[in-house]
């Protein structure tokens, strides 16, 4: 089998809140579409607060773009009924990829008594749904992507437990994983290092973020349990202007990525805010080749 010709691309769009940011999102989805990325993965908000929001996002970029959606779906708070009629619909409307995750359960919420209590188990949940829909998807399958953690989940008692949940994800049948935000090359690496040596197979795509702003890199650290870099921070800080600020923070991504790439990742995820400036200056910094404009399908 020969290696694949492009690195993987892809951004993490989460859904609009009100008019104003859909319309601001759809300038940053058109700009995106032309980078023609792998996929554009569309978050979900844990026990399911913002379904209809992501449903319409999903909708919309299977009937107006030429984007392949992954849906990203949280099993926390959720009955299993209620799981699996969502999956139902989402494969019924035609996504073919699945983020399976847990989520985390808004303060005072615990795990739904008739639910799934980890992404393992939603992973297998999204196997059943798909094996009552082989006729649909032609005896095809369902892409499954499942988290992974370059540095300790802060639910984990320690990084060996995430390799062997990650190794649980792989056996209970997901495809590839995609990394939660890291800062240093070496997290990385050690990640993987760690992973293969256990046994694990399936890709995992690193996943970066231009942190552009102090604040937003403490809104990270509160939202995601990530620890705030204390270099970046000085470096955001001591910058003068948003511009300088935006230069620092897509130069710290780009040499992450960049040292990623070097490390034989299989491709990039970004992590955008819905924003397309420094996605794309990261991208341009990169110069990550990308299939010709006339799409894969002038490769067949
Ligand atoms: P799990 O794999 O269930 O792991 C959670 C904790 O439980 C870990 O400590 C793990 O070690 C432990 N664990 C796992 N399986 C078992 C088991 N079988 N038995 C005992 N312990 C176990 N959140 C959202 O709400 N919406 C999103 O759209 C979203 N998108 C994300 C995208 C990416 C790429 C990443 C990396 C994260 C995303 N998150 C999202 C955040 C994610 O939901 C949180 O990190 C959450 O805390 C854990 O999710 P998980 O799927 O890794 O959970």
């Amino acid at each position: 089998m020969s290696p694949p010709a492009y690195p993987a691309l892809s951004y993490e769009l989460y859904p609009p809140r009100n008019a104003a940011a859909e319309d601001s999102l759809w300038t940053t989805i058109r700009r995106l579409e032309e980078t023609r990325p792998d996929f554009v993965s569309v978050t979900y908000g844990a026990a399911g607060h913002n379904r209809d929001a992501a449903f319409t996002l999903l909708r919309r970029l299977l009937a107006e773009t030429t984007l392949k959606p992954l849906a990203h779906l949280t099993c926390v708070g959720t009955s299993r009924d209620d799981l699996t009629a969502i999956i139902d619909r989402m494969i019924g409307g035609g996504v073919r990829g699945i983020l399976a995750l847990r989520g985390d359960a808004p303060e005072g919420d615990g795990p739904d008594p008739d639910g799934v209590e980890h992404a393992d188990g939603l992973i297998r949940l999204i196997r059943d749904v798909e094996a009552g829909r082989t006729a649909q998807l032609a005896a095809g399958r369902i892409s499954v992507g499942v988290a992974a953690y370059a540095t300790r989940h802060p639910d984990s008692p320690n990084v060996e437990q995430d390799i062997e949940v990650l190794l649980a994800k792989e056996a209970a049948g997901a495809d590839f994983a995609i990394t939660q935000v890291f800062f240093q090359p070496a997290d990385y690496s050690r990640l993987i290092t760690r992973a293969r040596r256990a046994g694990v197979t399936i890709p995992i795509i690193p996943g970066v973020m231009p942190l552009t702003s102090t604040r937003r890199l403490e809104r990270l650290s509160s939202l995601a349990g990530v620890d705030v870099d204390d270099a970046l921070w000085a470096r955001l800080e001591g910058a003068r202007t948003d511009g300088e600020r935006r230069r620092v923070g897509v130069a710290a991504t780009v040499e992450l990525a960049r040292a990623a790439l070097d490390d034989g990742a299989p491709g990039l995820h970004l992590y955008t805010f819905n924003e397309h400036a420094a996605a794309l200056d990261v991208l341009d910094a990169l110069q990550l080749e990308r299939p010709p404009e006339a799409g894969l399908a002038a490769s067949l």
